[in-house]
Order: structure tokens, then C-alpha cells, then sequence
């Protein structure tokens, strides 16, 4: 316990000193804990210190840890399958890896059928093959947008991405994209970038959401 407290106040720390040295303040940057392969103690005392919201990779994990803690807010980081869609967006009070049009259409379909309404992102792909984590490639965005068709049930946030490691031009190029479509279609977005290893250059950037694992929570169990 002591040890993990240790490293959300490390963490915390971390965001204020990157934030004070580009001069934004520190509550313009939300610290997102990713608790995918993480026990439901490890939440509860992060919860305890005031974090309320936690991202998930896989829609059955996070699913049985929201049942679990109904008072906490999850959020889905990872790949979603369109036929997951109806338990996702029943569990998850967000989708942050909202990637292509057929599942944008099939997230609207059962919006309405549940009666739902949920925050989304948009993953971005800037890199092609660089990554393989998922994501709408740049030239394919018009097309996701059309289909998400400003359905109120499904506001968009912003953007996600997850650029490859060691490449700081990666975050200004996820800067300039959301720059872009702000202007474009008049409406604030946010980015989503920045992990345990990169969180200063992410913040420096512009990011308004970093997604910390192990930094904040420490390793994560191995996958079975
Ligand atoms: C696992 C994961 C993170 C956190 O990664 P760490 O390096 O452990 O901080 C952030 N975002 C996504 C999408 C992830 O899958």
C-alpha cells in the first residue's frame, strides 16, 4: 500500500513538474490510471485518494471490475469487437478507441436501443505500420466522422493515440491533427496521449489526458 501510494504521488508529481515547465496548469491535464491486469484493491486505494475514473483494455475485465465497484467510472482503452458493443457501452461510461466507421455505426445502433448516451474518442493512426495497436489512419477520418454523424448520444471528446515509442515528433503531429479538426468542425477537442514512459513529452505537446499504467499502479500481471 505505502509503496503504491509512493508511486501516485510520484506520478502526480511528474505531471506537475511537466505542466509548471511548460507553463499550464496542472488541472488542465487529467491523470487517467490504467488498471487493465490490476486487482480491484489496487482501484479501491486509488479511489480512496480521490480517483474516480480508470481505464480498461478489455471489455470483459472491465466489465466484471464495474460491476464490482458500480461507484467508479471506467472507460474503454482497448480494441472493442462490434459484437461487444452492447456489454462496452453498458459497462464503460466511455469508448477512447472509437477506430472505424462499421463500429461507430454499430455503437449509435445500440446507443439508441439501450437508451445510452457516452462520451467517445476517436483512436488515431498517424505512424501506418509503425504501430499495430489500432486506429484510424488519418485519410480515413472524414469517413469515421460521417458516420458517427454528430449523434448525440455518442459526443466526441477528441482524440486517442498511442505513437510509437522514441519518436517526440509523434505527439506535435497528434497536436496538429486536433488543431485542425477544431477548426474544422468548430468544436473543442481534447487529446489522449502520454503513458508511464512519456508522459512529460505528451504533456509538453498539449496532451489533456495522460493514460498511466505501471507508473502509477506498478507491473502489471502477466497475461494468462
Ligand atoms: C496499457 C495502456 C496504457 C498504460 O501504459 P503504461 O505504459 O503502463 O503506462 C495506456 N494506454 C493504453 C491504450 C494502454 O493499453
Amino acid at each position: 500500500m505505502i509503496e503504491r501510494l509512493d508511486h501516485i504521488r510520484e506520478v502526480e508529481a511528474r505531471v506537475r513538474a511537466a505542466c509548471d515547465a511548460c507553463g499550464r496548469s496542472t488541472e488542465s491535464v487529467e491523470i487517467l490510471p490504467i488498471s487493465k491486469r490490476q486487482p480491484l484493491a489496487f482501484i479501491r486505494e486509488a479511489s480512496e485518494l480521490g480517483y474516480s475514473r480508470f481505464g480498461e483494455n478489455y471489455v470483459q475485465e472491465g466489465s466484471a471490475k464495474a460491476q464490482e465497484l458500480p461507484h467508479l467510472d471506467f472507460v474503454l482503452t482497448g480494441p472493442l469487437q462490434r459484437n461487444k458493443a452492447k456489454q462496452a457501452l453498458q459497462s464503460f461510461q466511455e469508448i477512447v478507441s472509437l477506430d472505424r466507421p462499421e463500429l461507430a455505426t454499430r455503437l449509435r445502433q445500440v446507443a439508441e436501443d439501450l437508451g445510452l448516451v457516452r462520451k467517445v474518442w476517436i483512436q488515431v493512426d498517424l505512424w501506418g505500420e509503425a504501430t499495430k495497436q489500432g486506429g484510424c489512419a488519418e485519410e480515413d477520418l472524414q469517413a469515421l466522422l460521417d458516420s458517427l454523424g454528430d449523434d448525440p448520444r455518442l459526443p466526441l471528446q477528441g482524440f486517442m493515440a498511442i505513437p510509437p515509442p522514441d519518436q517526440t515528433e509523434a505527439f506535435s503531429a497528434v497536436a496538429r491533427l486536433r488543431q485542425e479538426w477544431q477548426d474544422r468542425l468548430g468544436l473543442p477537442l481534447r487529446i489522449s496521449m502520454g503513458m508511464s514512459a512519456d508522459l512529460e513529452e505528451a504533456i509538453a505537446a498539449g496532451s489533456d489526458q495522460v493514460r498511466i499504467g505501471t507508473a502509477f499502479f506498478g507491473s502489471r500481471a502477466a497475461l494468462h
